[in-house]
C-alpha cells in the first residue's frame, strides 16, 4: 500500500547527511569531551566546531548555545532557570494561550512556586497582539519575570510577531524567552534580529536526531541550572555531552538554511494544492490558523461534523499520516486548547486536522491524499449522529 507521512511537525526521519555526520562518534570518536587525552580533546573539537556552527546560523556567537536533550529541556530550562535566577524581579510570568505544553505545563509548574501566569489571548488566526503584551507588563507594575511566548505554533502554523513583542519585552526590560521548535529550519531564524534573549529548538523538527535541542541564552541573560553535577555547558546543563546528537543538530541545521528557500517554496505550492484541493471537494471545510503569516509547510482544517480521531484512524488504514494536532490523543477528549483559544466551538474543534509536509513529500502524495480523503469525510458524516 502506498504510504504518505504528512506529520513532519511531530518528528522527520534523520536524513542520510546528517546519519553520516553522527556514525563516527558512536564507535571511532566516541571519547569523553572532558577528559584530557586525545579521545577527548577530538570529541571538545568535534562539539566546539558544531556549538559556532549553530551559532553563526542563528546569528549568535558559540558561548550562547547551550545544547539540550531536546525542545522540552530547552524550554524548561529556559522557564525554571529565569524563574529562579538571583536578580529575578517580579512573581508574573507572561506567556500565550496557545503554547505547547512544554511551556504551558512548565510555567503552570510556577504557580507551586508563588508565581501568577497570566496568558496572552490570541485572534481568530491565533496572532498574539503587541498591545495586550504591553497592556499586560503595565498592568503587572514592574511584577513581569520573564515572557515565553512561541515562535510559530505546532498546531496551525501561525507565525507570532516575534520581533515586535520582544521589543515591547525590551522597553520594559523584561526577558524574552520564544520556543522556536517550529520554526528553525523552516523560516529563517536570526536570535539579533528577533532581539530574543532566549530560544529553543530540537533537532527531530528538522531531519536531526531526536533527544538533542539546544538553547540560546543572550550573553548577559542569567539563568540557573535545573540540574547539578559536572561543569558542563558552561554550568548551564550538567550532564556528559551526546556528542554524536550534537553533531546531528548541527548539520541538520546547517542542510536545512542551506535548502531553506527553495523547499520552503516548494512545500508551500504543496500545501497550498493540498488545501484547495480539500477545500473544493469537501462541503463545510475551514482553514484554521493565519492564511498567510504560516508554516510553508503546515495545514490545519476542520471538517463540521466528524471527529478528527475517526478520519485519522480512516487515513491510517490507506497509508497516509497526519495528526489532530489536539489533546484528543491523551484519552481526555477535550478539544485542542490551541483551537479554543482561537475561539472556534468545541464541535468544530474536534473535527480538525494538522497536514504537516516534508522532503519526502510530492505532487503524487498531494493527489492520493486529495482522492481518498473526501470520501472518507463523507462516509464519516454519514454515520455521525450530528450531519444534517
Ligand atoms: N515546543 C514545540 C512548539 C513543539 O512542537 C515541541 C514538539 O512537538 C516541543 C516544544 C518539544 O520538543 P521535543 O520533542 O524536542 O521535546
Amino acid at each position: 500500500m502506498k504510504q504518505v507521512y504528512l506529520d513532519h511537525s511531530a518528528t522527520t526521519p534523520v536524513r542520510q547527511e546528517v546519519l553520516e555526520a553522527m556514525l563516527p562518534y558512536f564507535s571511532e570518536e566516541y571519547g569523553n569531551a572532558s577528559s584530557v587525552h586525545g579521545f577527548g580533546q577530538r570529541a571538545r573539537n568535534a562539539i566546539e566546531g558544531a556549538r559556532e556552527k549553530v551559532a553563526s546560523l542563528l546569528g549568535a556567537s558559540p558561548e550562547e548555545i547551550i545544547f539540550t536533550s531536546g525542545g522540552t529541556e530547552s524550554d524548561n530550562l529556559a522557564i525554571k532557570g529565569l524563574a529562579a535566577a538571583p536578580h529575578v524581579r517580579g512573581k508574573q510570568v507572561v506567556t500565550s494561550a496557545i503554547e505547547h505544553h512544554a511551556v504551558l505545563n512548565t510555567c503552570t509548574a510556577l504557580e507551586k512556586q508563588g508565581f501568577a501566569v497570566v496568558q496572552l489571548p490570541v485572534d481568530r488566526h491565533g496572532l498574539v497582539g503587541a498591545e495586550e503584551l504591553r497592556q499586560a507588563l503595565a498592568t503587572a507594575k514592574g511584577d513581569v519575570a520573564f515572557v515565553s511566548i512561541m515562535m510559530a505554533n505546532n498546531e496551525v502554523g501561525t507565525i507570532e510577531p516575534i520581533r515586535e513583542l520582544a521589543a515591547v519585552a525590551a522597553e520594559a526590560s523584561v526577558p524574552f524567552h520564544t520556543d522556536a521548535v517550529q520554526a528553525v529550519g523552516k523560516v529563517p531564524v536570526d536570535v539579533r534580529e528577533l532581539g530574543v534573549d532566549l530560544l529553543s529548538l530540537s533537532a527531530h523538527k528538522f531531519y536531526g536526531p531526536k533527544g538533542v535541542g539546544a538553547l540560546y541564552v543572550r550573553s548577559g541573560t542569567r539563568i540557573q541550572p535545573l540540574q547539578h553535577g559536572g561543569h558542563h555547558e558552561k554550568n548551564l546543563r550538567a550532564g556528559t555531552e551526546n556528542v554524536p546528537g550534537i553533531m546531528g543538530l548541527a548539520r541538520a541545521l546547517e542542510l536545512a538554511c542551506e535548502e531553506m528557500e527553495t523547499e520552503a517554496q516548494r512545500l508551500h505550492e504543496l500545501r497550498d494544492r493540498l488545501q484547495e484541493g480539500l477545500m473544493d471537494r469537501i462541503p463545510d471545510s475551514l482553514l484554521n490558523g493565519h492564511p498567510v503569516k504560516r508554516l510553508p509547510h503546515l495545514l490545519n482544517m476542520s471538517f463540521e461534523n466528524v471527529e478528527g480521531e475517526s478520519i485519522l484512524l480512516s487515513l491510517d488504514a490507506v497509508g497516509i499520516a497526519a495528526s489532530t494536532g489536539s489533546a484528543c490523543t491523551s484519552g481526555t477528549l477535550e478539544p485542542s486548547h490551541v483551537l479554543t483559544a482561537m475561539g472556534m466551538p468545541p464541535g468544530i474543534a474536534h473535527g480538525s486536522l494538522r497536514f504537516s509536509l516534508g522532503r519526502v513529500n510530492t505532487a503524487e502524495d498531494i493527489e492520493y491524499v486529495l482522492e481518498k480523503l473526501p470520501p472518507i469525510i463523507e462516509r464519516l458524516r454519514q454515520m455521525s449522529p450530528f450531519s444534517k
